[in-house]
């Protein structure tokens, strides 16, 4: 099966039982919202999943593949790539340095410069940039390039954590219909958010998770319309 399966995960730190039995699928070329508030565990769904954080018992397949346990840069090279929190742009290195470094598991130097250009083809602000270091980009502009660095390694599903944070509402809409576009050109998202409502927009499905483990699923306008959600996370509108 192509997509992404997340079995019974569970997590620990020391005494802290981060994830408890955590379960979600990601289906080809769907965007799946994982929701929930501080501290709920979405982080380390991420991270258990990229292989920065080993899980206690579980299992996350890829593609029909196991990967739980297999190193983060198998698991890039597999098509998995996480872009993390805080947009962690190299603020010292220019634009187009911090795109070329998204290929760094990548040989073959013409694929990385046709990757590279694709980037900015989608993203003209960047191309325009290409020369500007990047810890002199907005905020907007810097998640746009950590996205962008993650599609040089040329992901088959991409692992976005909190791609909005700190962004004014009009910059959210464009990082998100950047997701969207993404997306339609085949690559599936499994999108960590705190902004229920920006993410619920473009996804088709998604999970609310509380206490390490999931309580919650269905489509997204299943979950728009679920009082629960609404009063939790939509800020009850
Ligand atoms: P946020 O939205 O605040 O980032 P989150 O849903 O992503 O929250 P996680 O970061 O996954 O949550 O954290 C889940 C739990 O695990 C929390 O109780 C957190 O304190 C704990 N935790 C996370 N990372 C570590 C760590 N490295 N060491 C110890 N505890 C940790």
């Amino acid at each position: 099966m192509a997509g992404l399966e997340i079995d019974a995960l569970d997590v620990h730190y020391g005494g802290v039982h981060a994830l408890r039995g955590m379960s979600l699928t990601v289906q080809d070329g769907e965007i799946v919202a994982l929701l929930g508030n501080n501290g709920a565990g979405k982080t380390t769904t991420l991270s258990a999943v990229s292989g920065l954080v080993r899980p206690t018992s579980g299992k996350v397949v890829f593609d029909g593949r196991e990967v739980t346990r297999t190193k983060p840069e198998a698991i890039v090279k597999a098509g998995l790539v996480h872009v993390p929190e805080g947009r962690r742009v190299f603020s010292t290195l220019t634009v187009h340095e911090n795109l070329q470094i998204g290929g760094y598991l990548v040989r073959d130097q013409a694929e990385i410069r046709k990757r590279i250009d694709r980037v900015y083809a989608l993203l003209p602000r960047l191309a325009e940039r290409r020369s500007q270091q990047g810890g002199t980009l907005s905020g907007g502009e810097q998640q746009m390039l950590a996205i962008g660095r993650a599609l040089v390694s040329g992901p088959r599903l991409l692992l976005l954590d909190e791609p909005s944070m700190g962004l004014a509402p009009l910059v959210v809409a464009s990082v998100m219909e950047l997701v969207r576009e993404v997306n339609a050109e085949g690559v599936s998202v499994l999108l960590v958010e705190q902004n229920a409502k920006a993410a619920l927009k473009i996804a088709h499905r998604g999970y609310v998770i509380e206490n390490g483990e999931c309580v919650l699923d269905g489509s997204a306008a299943e979950l728009r319309g679920d009082s629960r959600v609404v009063e939790a996370y939509l800020g009850g509108l």
